[in-house]
């Protein structure tokens, strides 16, 4: 059997990996460059690669080809493999059928990462033997290759969701949909909501779906569409007999006639979203049949996760915060209801057609003063010109943390939510979140 791996990546080489474990032909082929270690990979495995090209000789003849989630199906290369009517499927598919695990798998718009990492934490806490895969860190192929795990948590994209076939997780989460890469669903909705689903779509009787109850797009596809699984909703405002809820500050879980209850004050995460992301990870750790105890001690002592209202610094007791992995307006929505205190707003960067008017009222409510971080910051200033008193442009984040420090006093907050992403100023999320900690350790 040929297995072609199109991008030589994280998950292109623990493909690579895994197929050649398990007695693949295994060709690997990036149109980009492959970084050097990767390539060492590859030689030490003896594994055929290139790089900077695509060979149709040596793809076109594949029985099965693994993508990388970045290579999109518009590709020309991708193209002539579906027209030739050769399988592409994605890693989690090529590697789930080499390994027994329990798989646990996440998606949605926001959260992916903090609910991912918290489950995990449970789990992990609890003494299982489990993995952390798919978007974050080490390639979930590549740890199966190495065969450690009873079971996986992945963080799983609709890229990586669009390229399966049959993978089923035991438990899905979908935290929330709120549109985002809609360049990559011919600018429908729709289709990247159903891309979503499809965590679900071969699930059976005896799975588990946990989704958002409050949540309009997830509310929308279950009138017209059903899956298999055992639902376990959660929610902010409605009560369940089987589901996670809040009420009178407790958060309460009930599943397979077990309760648990714990107050939120207790949880060490902070904001609604948060409590929404608690309520998906303790649903997941209920069903693994985690002690109270150890879930209690886990919720409570769970760091979060950098770039994500992340407190960075108090400095004359002004709250600096760190959440440049809000790159959509959900997100800064929020980080913004969250706030307990006058904020000063440090917003901007390259908008993927963000509709900031569903942030209007937390802003007349909460903000103080707002400063734009962006190349272009015109449609921030038209939606909120006449909404804060205090409106100011800069072009760095050094000018925008000593501004912010100028703007604020005693008892409020900085908040860095950009709601938009950073190539403009930035190299990425994590580049700019870490110069934001910079300018305020620096100040
Ligand atoms: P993802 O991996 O889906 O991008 P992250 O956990 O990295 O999600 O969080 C991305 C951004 O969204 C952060 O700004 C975070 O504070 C915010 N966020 C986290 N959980 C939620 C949620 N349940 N709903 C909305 N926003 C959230």
């Amino acid at each position: 059997m040929r297995l072609v791996i199109l991008g030589g990546g994280e998950s292109g080489i623990g493909t690579a990996i895994l197929g050649k474990k398990k007695g693949y032909d295994v060709f690997v082929s990036d149109f980009g460059k492959i970084k050097e270690n990767y390539k060492e990979i590859l030689v030490i495995n003896g594994i055929v690669w290139e790089e900077e090209k695509h060979t149709e000789d040596l793809i076109l003849n594949a029985d099965v080809v693994m993508k990388s989630p970045g290579i999109p199906d518009k590709s020309p290369i991708v193209k002539k493999l579906i027209a030739k009517g050769i399988p592409v499927i994605s890693e989690i598919e090529f590697a789930a059928p080499f390994t027994d695990a329990t798989i646990i798998g996440i998606t949605g718009s926001n959260g992916k990462t903090t609910t991912t990492m918290l489950t995990h934490h449970l789990l992990k806490s609890a003494g299982l033997n489990v993995g952390l895969g798919g978007n974050i860190g080490k390639s979930f192929a590549w740890q199966i290759a190495d065969n450690k795990y009873d079971s996986y948590v992945l963080e799983l994209s609709s890229f990586q969701l669009d390229g399966i076939i049959n993978f089923r997780p035991h438990i899905a989460i979908i935290t929330n949909i709120s549109p985002d890469h809609l360049d990559r669903y011919d600018y429908k909705y729709e289709n990247y909501i159903d891309s979503k689903f499809r965590i679900t779509m071969n699930q059976t009787e005896e799975d588990y779906l946990i989704y958002d109850a409050d949540d309009e797009a997830i509310a929308e596809w279950f009138k017209t569409h059903t899956t298999k699984a055992k639902l376990i909703p959660f929610s902010l405002t409605k009560t369940f007999s089987e589901g996670a809820y809040i009420k009178n500050n407790k958060m309460e879980i009930s599943i397979n006639q077990e309760e648990f209850t714990m107050d939120t004050e207790h949880i060490a995460l902070e904001g609604k979203h948060n409590m929404k992301n608690a309520m998906a990870a303790t649903s997941v750790a209920k069903l693994m049949q985690i002690r109270k105890a150890t879930i209690r001690e886990s919720l409570s002592n769970f760091q979060g996760v950098e770039h994500r209202l992340e407190k960075v610094l108090k400095i004359q007791n002004v709250q600096y915060i760190n959440d440049s992995k809000a790159t959509n307006v959900n997100a800064t929505f929020f980080a913004l209801d969250s706030m307990n205190t006058p904020t000063v707003w440090i917003v901007g960067g390259v908008d993927k057609g963000n509709d900031y008017n569903e942030l209007m009222s937390l802003v007349r409510e909460k903000v103080k003063a707002i400063i734009c971080l962006g190349v272009d910051n015109k449609k921030i200033i038209d939606v909120f010109g006449n909404v804060v008193d205090m409106m100011i442009e800069v072009d760095n984040m050094n000018d925008a943390v000593r501004m912010a420090q100028r703007l604020s006093e005693k008892g409020d907050t900085v908040l860095l939510s950009p709601a938009c992403a950073s190539f403009d100023l930035f190299e990425n999320y994590e580049d700019r979140g870490n110069q934001f900690k910079q300018a305020v350790k620096n100040l």
